[in-house]
């Protein structure tokens, strides 16, 4: 039995081991198998792997080859955008310099034009005879009551125009009357779309003539409405008639006229130059003083006259004449005096003028009298400027009311070691009353009167100009006071502007075709060669 069991045991390891064995054989064939199929597998993997990426890097190599040719494009592209640019830049800075040079070159063309314009102006003789066409207005299509019933329309047409900037073209046809096309010449034609600035610009000039020593008068003539005290004071304010320097781009001629004579003086040496102004109306043929104040103070127009000096010279005695340091005192003057203005509300149009305004700048340089005489290059203006020297130093000045400053220009602070002699030249601003014809105003009685007068007075500087035209002997001034006043700016070689102001409707046709007749004839004024005189050397204040 022992070896039975020692047997069997013996067979069961035996037969275990074989077991295990086969069983370890089994194992490693499946083992094997295994591995052959994950080896293959991998194989297949590491084929596909290598496959795919050789595609993603074809892929990449031909999306990148694309990218690059797209930037290389853009590049190329965006240089010759550039370059392109550059080009541009060229040329816009080409045309943009050949733009600023054909500016300039027009600009002394046109200034050149301009003074050979002054001096044949100069030539023809010193009246200068500027026109200015107004827009038209609400008020002109409101048909006025005191016109003619055959020329009431209720719309506005335009008649007038400024052709150039030397033509007014007057061109209306209406049934029943003869058609007109007509021009007329003037030395400045303004458009009613020409601002205040550009006719100052124009006026300016004549202001350094001013402190060259001329007299220089600047007149409005023109019907009422057509814009005269517009343009010589501003836009009319209706309560308080008064004109501020703060309305710059309104002002009119006479505050910025005095605005550039105090910025002429200041260039002089300080203390030579003072400036006195006086306001005169002239009503019914009548002077009024608008400056004269009562014992209280209160300003009231006083009747002065007018005279002629031993020397020829118009001269209103014990005229208040105030001495005026800036362009705000100087306004604030005006406005005082305008409030007295005698006004009559005509038909044409309510609160019309109906009177002459004069304002008068007097300029008096203090000139050496050593300077004297030699400094004016012509001889005849030495000889003119000695009669109208006043007197020589130490002198008081005429008007004791004018207030005492402490301006080092006062006469009585100069020591009079130095002879010192006065010069005094005259801006005469003159606002003159309507020149419509009586029917026109629809007005009678006392109006009817005033119109008389300012048709006799607005006759007399027609006269006047006429006779200076004619070189006659005898110049009528005295026929008039407004010539009376005005005859040494009209007359000798004082300048004299005429601005014509015309009103563009057809309804004033008449009135507009009086004036521009009236300029004309202006124009027409010979006076002779006139020599340019040399500035005297203005004494220094001391
Ligand atoms: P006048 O003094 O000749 O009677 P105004 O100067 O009083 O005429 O002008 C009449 C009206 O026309 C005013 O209301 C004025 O403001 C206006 N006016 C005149 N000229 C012009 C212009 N160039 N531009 C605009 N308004 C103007
Ligand atoms: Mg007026």
């Amino acid at each position: 039995y022992q070896g039975f069991a020692g047997r069997s045991t013996n067979e069961v390891l035996q037969l275990y081991s074989a077991h295990g064995q086969q069983q370890k054989l089994q194992r490693s064939s499946v083992v094997t198998q295994l591995h052959g199929a994950i080896k293959k597998r991998l194989k297949q993997d590491l084929k596909s792997l290598h496959s795919f990426a050789l595609e993603l890097s074809k892929d990449f190599q031909h999306q990148s080859t694309t990218y690059l040719y797209q930037v290389l494009t853009a590049i190329q592209e965006i240089q010759l955008q550039n370059e392109a640019m550059q080009m541009f830049q060229i040329k816009a800075f080409d045309l943009e310099q050949s733009l600023q040079e054909v500016t300039e070159r027009y600009e002394k063309e046109k200034q050149k034009r301009r003074a050979l314009h002054n001096s044949l102006v100069e030539l023809r003789g010193n009246i200068r005879v500027h026109c200015r066409i107004r827009p038209l207005l609400p008020f002109d299509t409101a048909a006025g009551h005191s016109i003619p019933q055959d020329r009431q329309r209720n719309f506005s047409e335009e008649v007038a125009y400024a052709a150039d900037d030397e033509t007014v073209l007057v061109k209306c046809s209406r049934p029943g009357h003869a058609s007109i096309n007509k021009t007329f010449q003037f030395e400045r034609v303004y458009n009613a779309s020409e601002s205040q600035d550009t006719v100052f610009a124009d006026v300016a000039p004549l202001l350094t003539s001013l402190l060259d020593g001329y007299n220089v008068c600047i007149m409005a003539y023109g019907q009422t409405g057509s814009g005269k005290t517009y343009t010589m004071l501003g836009p009319e304010l209706e309560e308080n008639f008064a004109f501020s320097l703060e309305d710059e781009l309104e002002l009119g001629i006479i505050p910025r006229a005095t605005q550039e004579v105090f910025r002429l003086i200041s260039e002089k040496p300080p203390g030579s130059h003072w400036v006195e102004v006086s306001v005169v109306e002239v009503y019914n043929n009548e002077i009024f003083d608008l400056l004269a104040k009562d014992s209280c103070g209160k300003v009231f127009g006083i009747k002065r006259d007018v005279v002629t000096t031993r020397e020829g010279k118009a001269d209103v005695p014990l005229l208040t004449h105030e001495t005026v340091e800036n362009a705000s005192e100087f306004l604030h003057l005006v406005n005082k005096g305008l409030q007295l203005r005698v006004r009559h509300p005509t038909l044409v149009h309510a609160h019309s003028s109906r009177s002459h305004l004069v304002v008068t700048l007097t300029i008096t340089t203090i000139v050496s009298e050593d300077n004297f005489g030699t400094s004016w290059e012509d001889e005849q203006t030495s000889q003119r400027l000695n009669k109208e020297v006043s007197c020589t130093f130490p002198h008081k000045r005429r008007d004791s009311k004018s207030t005492s400053s402490s301006r080092a220009s006062s006469p009585a602070q100069l020591e009079a070691t130095e002879r010192l002699k006065q010069v005094k030249t005259r801006l005469q601003l003159v606002d003159l009353a309507g020149s419509e014809c009586v029917g026109m105003s629809g007005v009678t009685g006392a109006a009817l009167r005033e119109t008389s007068f300012i048709n006799r007075s607005l006759s007399a500087l027609a006269d006047v100009l006429g006779a200076i035209a004619e070189q006659r002997s005898h110049i009528p001034y005295r026929n008039s006071k407004l010539t009376h006043l005005l005859q040494d700016s009209l007359g000798g070689d004082a300048k004299l502007l005429v601005m014509l102001c015309i009103s563009p409707d057809q309804k004033y046709l008449t009135e507009s075709m009086q004036s521009l007749g009236f300029g004309t004839r202006a124009r027409q004024v010979q006076r002779g060669q006139v020599k340019k005189k040399n500035l005297p050397v203005p004494s220094k204040a001391k």
